[in-house]
């Protein structure tokens, strides 16, 4: 936050002891590794980040989780996103979000087998909603896992998958029913990668941006899985899903936040120091009004975060999704737009690689159709934005009539 935040004594001493960590640990050449592709997956600095307790920050202590409140656990991500990429990031936030639901949703068995492996960094996961046919529309999910006795089989393709080819398992949405209601036909599985028929297609280290995480297209082909595998109830994934959505939303988008802020943050040093025309950058109005534009954008988008994380702390999981779809809409956008004018206030030397806002430039841009897109929020917003703003008190009568409350004459066009 630029200005004034409104953060307990607590979360912000939380923020300043995951600053101060990071700051020592986080090692920039890693992240310059990773966008250039050779480090598949930050899996040390994982291990370094469980040791802190930072990977599922928010799921329970007594579970290996860090015991933190989801509102700090999105202050983590910003953080990291703020000293790293949005790459390591997405690293940790997978078990912020899947481990999450495995907290929640997952049988004894399964805690002991996937999340506090995870949790220790001893297990990376993937996440996979996305195939060849269905990105943004989740319905229209076509894996399938069919059930042959005491196991299931897998079969489909999945595609972008962030962590993929270094992944232990896979958290994946499969079709377990017919019939096109995603409400009762979808599943979540976890999916072990060690298994005959799992194969990797092709991997994205070829990404605009976002690079060094084995993101990978694969696909399963008669896949065997345990029953036991099976988070929660069989044909229930909708709704796991979508709450691992929300703190998805909520957590990436503040990596997002965080990258965004470093852009600025070089941004505004440099032009105190640069002169064009015989005055410094900062001192052209059209410079320092951009800095003030980005600075109140920033901490508008942060405020919603803070909103959306606070809703989701206090339980109100089916309330929220407004309110994070908002957070996560205007964040993206508000990161976007500020990367954007980093690069336009710092010029040519911002498109090389002397400084990360060329990086964080690449790494933002997904983010905008990554875990639901810019147009897909807008889709959620209005939806409940229209029950807010009924006027109960509305002249109905005035609409497409006189003020008589009789229908508007058609107007016939004149004869010639
Ligand atoms: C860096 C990166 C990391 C990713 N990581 C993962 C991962 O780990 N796991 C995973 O499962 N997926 C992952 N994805 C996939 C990502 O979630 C999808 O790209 C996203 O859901 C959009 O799906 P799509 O690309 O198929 O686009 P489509 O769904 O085909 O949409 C294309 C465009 O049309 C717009 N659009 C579609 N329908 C509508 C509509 N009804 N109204 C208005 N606009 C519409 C979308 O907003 C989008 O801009 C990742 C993608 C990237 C780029």
């Amino acid at each position: 936050m630029i200005g004034h935040d409104t953060l307990t004594p607590e979360e912000r001493a939380y923020v300043e002891e995951c600053d101060a960590f990071l700051a020592k640990r986080l090692d920039p050449e890693l992240v310059a590794r990773m966008d250039r592709s050779e480090v598949l997956y930050p899996d040390g600095f994982i291990r370094e980040l469980a040791e802190q307790h930072y990977l599922g920050a928010a799921v329970p202590a007594e579970e290996g989780g860090g015991g933190r409140s989801f509102l700090e656990e999105a202050l983590l991500n910003e953080r990291v996103g703020y000293h790293g990429s949005a790459a390591i990031a997405c690293a940790r936030t997978f078990t912020g979000h899947v481990g999450w639901i495995l907290h929640r949703y997952g049988t004894d068995v399964q805690k002991e087998k996937y999340l506090r492996p995870m949790l220790r960094g001893e297990k990376i996961t993937a996440q996979a909603l996305t195939e060849p046919g269905a990105g943004s529309d989740m319905a229209g999910i076509q894996t399938t896992a069919r059930r042959d006795g005491d196991r299931y089989i897998v079969n489909g393709e999945k595609r972008f998958l962030d962590g993929a080819h270094t992944a232990n398992f896979i958290s994946c949405a499969v079709r377990t029913a017919d019939g096109d209601d995603p409400r009762r036909t979808l599943s979540v599985l976890m999916v072990d990668t060690d298994q005959p028929g799992y194969e990797i297609l092709q991997t994205h280290d070829d990404w605009l941006g976002f690079r060094g995480l084995g993101s990978a297209w694969v696909r399963f082909t008669d896949v065997e899985v345990p029953l036991e595998n099976m988070l929660g109830e069989e044909h229930n994934g909708w709704q796991y899903l979508s709450e691992q959505l929300l703190l998805e939303r909520v957590y990436a988008t503040r990596a997002q936040l965080g990258q965004a802020h470093r852009a600025l943050e070089i941004a505004a040093t440099y032009a105190e120091q640069r002169e064009t025309f015989g005055k410094k950058l900062k001192d052209h109005q059209w410079a320092s009004f951009k800095v003030a534009e980005a600075a109140t954008r920033l901490d508008a988008a942060l405020l919603l975060n803070d909103r959306a994380a606070r809703m989701l702390d206090d339980g109100l999981w089916a309330e929220a999704k407004m309110e994070v779809a908002m957070a996560k809409k205007f964040g993206v956008e508000a990161a976007w737009q500020t990367v954007d004018d980093a690069m336009q206030i710092v010029g040519g030397i911002a498109y090389t690689k002397a400084y990360p806002i060329e990086r964080i430039f690449r790494d933002v841009r997904a983010s905008r159709f990554t875990a639901g897109s810019t147009e897909m929020m807008a889709l959620i917003i209005q939806r409940r934005a229209f029950d807010k703003l009924r006027d109960p008190n509305f002249r109905t009568e005035l609409v497409g009539h006189e003020v008589d409350g009789s229908p508007v004459a058609k107007q016939m066009p004149e004869r010639v």
